[in-house]
């Protein structure tokens, strides 16, 4: 009879502490996939203590990748990019956690992997800024946005972790 109520705090507390969680969409790019860089890449944001909630590998349509990168469409690069993003298998994903939005571009390192610091993923394995190997949403609405354009909702896999009683305390 205790131990009842006890539980049903317990899973209320965590669906509580779950609905706070933010999400960010990470892909690592044709040029990651080639190099064979998906579990190295993967395995950063997995020990950081992040939760993985949806994946997929895709090549995405020259006009998919436009859309993705409409922001930039009047850059000099634009339509390289996009080449060059709908050139192959792009691994999309979905991470969830504290604060993953911006520590994830901490994870990643500045868009130019000259000006990245070592021990950031484009710091240690990429050269030029064409060739940066992941993109990370830059805020909550990009993440937002993009989460939605990359994936339907039931592609994103609620679930409990029992991990995040450790991490989270
Ligand atoms: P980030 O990916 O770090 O958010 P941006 O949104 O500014 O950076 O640019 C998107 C992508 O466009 C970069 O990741 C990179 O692949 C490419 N890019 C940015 N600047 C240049 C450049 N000067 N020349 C070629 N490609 C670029």
């Amino acid at each position: 009879l205790i131990s009842i109520p006890a539980a049903a705090y317990m899973f209320q507390d965590q669906e509580a502490h779950a609905a706070e969680l933010e999400r960010t969409f990470i892909a690592i790019k044709p040029d990651g996939v080639q190099r064979g860089l998906i579990a190295e890449i993967i395995s950063r944001f997995e020990r950081k203590g992040y939760k993985l909630v949806a994946i997929k590998l895709i090549v995405p349509s020259k006009e998919f990748a436009q859309t993705h990168y409409h922001d930039l469409k009047d850059r000099p690069f634009f339509n390289g990019l996009c080449d060059f993003l709908s050139s192959g298998p792009v691994l999309a994903m979905v991470w969830e956690g504290e604060g993953v939005i911006k520590y994830g571009r901490k994870l990643i390192g500045t868009t130019d992997p000259q000006k990245s610091e070592p021990g950031t993923i484009r710091g240690d394995l990429a050269v030029v800024v064409g060739r940066n190997i992941i993109h990370g949403s830059d805020g909550p609405e990009t993440a937002r946005n993009e989460i939605a354009l990359w994936f339907e909702p039931s592609e994103l896999v609620s679930y409990a972790s029992n991990a995040e009683k450790w991490l989270y305390g």
